[in-house]
């Protein structure tokens, strides 16, 4: 007889029936099965007493939840081969249940589709694991009974808005997150310096320092020393002393999903979905495997088995001097993850963009990802710093040279990417030496208001602070961009008008809610439940008695905003109003409208305005 093995995507369909034979018969469940229903009180799907949420099969996965069961009469075993985290534990389960398939189903987890690791899973078939399970299912009801109440409120207490509005445990933390760095950057006060430098023969800049200025960076001068510093400029300086430190260079940590993001965003532009998209491809493979191991992880810990591989590769390329003795790397609350790290580190992205045929975005974050590992695994490269320290009456000043004398991980960026920092030629210059003043410079500086959040640097910080899972950051990113919550302006997020309106809505009607400190405290009550040392129903009850309180509390106490809406000139042909530029809802797209709508529904459209077709952009590209 033979076995049936459920996945998630049906991209991975074909690498498993390579790897399995013909004696495996593989299906899809396509993400969730089931949805949990707005029926009940309030509308949650969820019974208050019990906390069991009342799933219902998903009318979309009625035609897969046929096809399955038609092979369950000719099956042994049932292999649930769903992603290896909660979400996965949790579709398994829903799996179960509805399939009705207690006694003859297995669970099997592999954290990337390569053949030995997924033959290692069906050799060592396991059961759900019902704790993670448990805390999925919390934060499923947690996410509906918040985001529920709180987009209510918003709906029914802001008039014309652009979009529905909506709030959430997660997505009125990162929107809270851009309005503050927006305050921030509103009431920045920059603080002005001076830089003074000395132009000395040969072209050479020496610059000039404090050794106890009032400033950090002792190369800044406050505006009350200059005219004392200017009455002692001489014609020349001379060297007084050589300092060369050896410094080492930063070590690199094998990449979870926040620093992916982070570092996909800054050093090759891409945005969260893009990047998400992106690796998922990666991960599940083009039939042939997958290239890379599974993607939403919050470690950075690698395995013993791929560490020795890579060490045997790198030993072999580059030889021992290169490999590193330390690996840092921890493993995130999923425990079985490891970091985001190619599945064969022989494939270089140079082969893989062959063998595979990537395109652009693909080639270009394997790559990163492939670097990062090896560049985790190599020794730190090492960089000489000279200061040759002048001096005359008593100023101060430095000409300062860098160069790297140990290559080490650079080994692995192309070389022409670090010939300019290999190429430096530092002068030998001696104790005594003089060099001719040729002029004097003083330039005004002022410090710098902090940089606007962009996608991955929101995710980072989300990330940093502990709120969000990494199933969960790239749709956050989306839902602040689709309901016009931000504008993106050169990559960075900047908070519209509309956005302000419901944040300060949020924040004051829900100051506990809104609060960093205590979406931290909830998510890291799910990590407990998921380690089983919570219990859901406690949590849950807990929260509810909490939260329950204040809702009502305030939805009588919020009074209601109405956004003005921008006149045009133009006459509504049936009742001469001056017609107003309204948004529909759905898709984002502007309008003129009567401003008498509901009475008068005269619409027609915005002479100049070109559909943007924002349902298009934001359509579904994920499950979760
Ligand atoms: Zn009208």
């Amino acid at each position: 007889m033979k076995n049936l093995v459920i996945v998630e995507s049906p991209n991975k369909i074909k690498a498993l029936e390579k790897y399995l034979g013909n004696n495996y018969i593989i299906k899809a469940s396509v993400g969730h099965i089931v949805k949990l229903p707005s029926s009940g009180p309030h509308g949650f799907g969820v019974d208050l007493e019990t906390w069991i949420p009342n799933y219902k099969i998903d009318p979309s996965k009625k035609k897969i939840i046929k096809e399955i069961k038609k092979e369950l009469n000719e099956v042994n075993k049932v292999y649930i081969a769903t992603d290896p985290d909660r979400e996965g534990e949790a579709i398994g389960d829903n799996l179960v249940n509805f399939l009705d398939i207690k006694d003859k189903y297995y669970r099997i987890r592999f954290n990337e589709i390569t053949k030995i690791a997924i033959e290692n899973a069906i050799k060592n078939p396991q059961k759900l694991d019902l704790k993670l399970v448990n805390s999925q299912i919390a934060r499923r009801i947690l996410d509906r009974i918040i985001g529920y109440k709180l987009s209510k409120i918003m709906q029914t207490k802001i008039k014309n808005s652009p979009t529905y509005p909506s709030a959430g445990r997660v997505q009125s933390i990162a929107l809270k997150l851009v309005f503050e760095r927006e305050k921030l950057i509103k009431s920045f006060v920059s603080t002005k310096y001076k830089v003074i430098s000395a132009k000395l023969e040969n072209n050479l800049i020496a610059i000039f320092y404090l050794k106890n200025g009032k400033f950090k960076n002792n190369t800044w001068v406050d505006e009350s020393q200059i005219n004392e510093i200017k009455s002692k400029f001489s014609n020349e300086l001379i060297i007084k002393n050589i300092e060369i430190k050896k410094k080492k260079e930063k070590k690199i940590i094998p990449f979870k999903q926040s620093t992916l993001y982070k570092k996909g965003n800054s050093s090759i532009g891409m945005s969260a979905s893009v990047i998400q998209n992106t690796v998922q491809r990666l991960y599940e493979g083009y039939g042939e495997g997958g290239l890379i191991s599974y993607p939403r992880t919050d470690s950075t810990r690698l395995s013993n088995t791929f560490v020795n591989h890579a060490k045997e590769y790198i030993l072999n390329k580059y030889g021992k001097e290169y490999l590193s003795d330390k690996i840092l790397g921890i493993s995130g609350d999923q425990d079985a993850h490891e970091a985001i790290r190619p599945t064969s580190i022989k494939l270089t992205p140079k082969k893989a963009k062959i063998k595979f045929d990537l395109n652009d975005r693909e080639y270009k974050l394997y790559k990163l990802i492939w670097e990062n590992t090896m560049k985790s695994l190599m020794k730190v490269p090492i960089r000489e710093n000279i200061n040759y320290k002048l001096s005359e009456l008593d100023l101060l000043y430095k000409l300062s040279y860098s160069k790297i004398i140990f290559d080490g991980y650079y080994k692995v960026v192309e070389m022409k990417e670090i010939d300019s920092k290999k190429e430096i030629k530092i002068p030998k210059f001696n104790i005594g030496d003089k060099f001719k003043v040729k002029k004097y410079n003083i330039e005004d500086k002022e410090t710098q208001p902090p940089s606007r959040y962009n996608d991955g640097s929101l995710i980072k910080t989300l990330d940093d602070i502990k709120v969000g899972r990494p199933s969960t950051f790239a749709s956050i990113i989306r839902i602040l961009k689709k309901r016009f919550y931000v504008d993106m302006e050169n990559k960075a997020m900047k908070i519209t008008d509309f956005g302000n309106i419901v944040y300060k809505k949020l924040i004051e009607g829900f100051p506990k809610f809104m609060n960093e400190e205590y979406t931290a405290m909830l998510e890291k009550d799910l990590n407990e439940i998921a380690k089983g040392k919570k219990d859901y129903k406690e949590m849950l009850t807990i929260f509810w008695n909490s939260f329950e309180k204040q809702i009502e509390k305030q939805i009588e106490k919020t009074q209601v905003t109405i956004i003005p809406l921008e006149k045009s000139d133009k006459l509504c042909p049936k009742c001469n109003s001056n017609l107003v530029v309204r948004t529909n809802k759905r898709d984002g797209n502007k309008f003129l409208g009567c401003p008498k709508f509901p009475k008068c529904k005269h619409a027609e459209p915005k002479p100049g305005f070109e559909p943007k077709f924002i349902k298009k952009n934001f359509k579904k590209n994920n499950k979760k």
